[in-house]
């Protein structure tokens, strides 16, 4: 939690998407082997989640801060991935159903506690935004979660060029949500990308480490 004398002063509070506001289910190795089955290959979901980390880390540099190239990014990541254990019998059609799947919420949980944390501090006074990597599927995700209305603008890597933790990203949500960063608070899970990327650009940031979105708020913005 912030101390008090400095979260009176927050006027816009950001927050990260996976991992803060929700959470990939059952994980993204679950899901691949579902659809890997359905396109009639066998893989031990465990196995493919780790072999996917690897894959996406060695690839996310180079597609998650363009515009053009997401689609592409997350399609060789996918391809890749399921070259280590065999062949698709559909492989472009395996693909497009896995996209499609990540911009469903049936297939991600809230973190304990996110409407009412976000309408709280809505009630305070505060603007909220969201700064995320991600791509145009986020702005459908948000939207099917009914959480829309919270938020004055989402910021997506893929959409503006940028992706945490450069501090441009937060000095451009920053001013398109006109708020001074040292009026800002950024909340997200990853210590890299979330708090030193936001804190570089001068914004105030805090962990999330999981459980409940509250307990980083002052409690006196719950009481109504
Ligand atoms: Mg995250």
């Amino acid at each position: 939690m912030l101390p008090k004398n400095i979260w009176q002063e927050i006027e816009t509070v950001f927050f990260d998407a996976e991992g803060t506001l929700f959470h990939i289910t059952p994980s993204v190795g679950q899901i691949y082997a579902e659809i890997c089955q359905e396109f009639g290959l066998k893989v031990n979901p465990h196995e493919l989640n780790k072999t996917f980390l690897k894959t996406y880390l060695k690839h996310r540099g180079s597609f998650e801060a363009s515009p053009e190239s997401c689609f592409e990014g997350w399609r060789k990541v996918f391809l890749e991935t399921i070259s280590h254990f065999g062949e698709l019998k559909d492989p472009e059609t395996a693909y497009l159903k896995g996209y499609e799947i990540f911009a469903r919420p049936e297939y991600f949980r809230l973190s304990p506690d996110t409407e009412e944390t976000l309408s709280a501090i809505k009630a305070s006074g505060r603007r909220l935004a969201i700064i995320s990597n991600w791509d145009e599927r986020l702005i459908r995700l948000i939207s099917a979660f009914g959480l829309s209305h919270f938020f004055e603008d989402v910021i997506v890597s893929c959409e503006v060029g940028l992706m945490k933790p450069d501090p441009q990203i937060f000095e451009l949500a920053c001013q398109k949500l006109n708020t001074p960063p040292e009026k800002a608070l950024m909340i997200g899970d990853n210590l890299n990308d979330d708090v030193l990327g936001a804190r570089e650009a001068g914004l105030w940031a805090l962990r999330y480490p999981g459980g409940s979105l509250k307990k980083l708020f002052p409690q006196e913005i719950f009481i109504s």
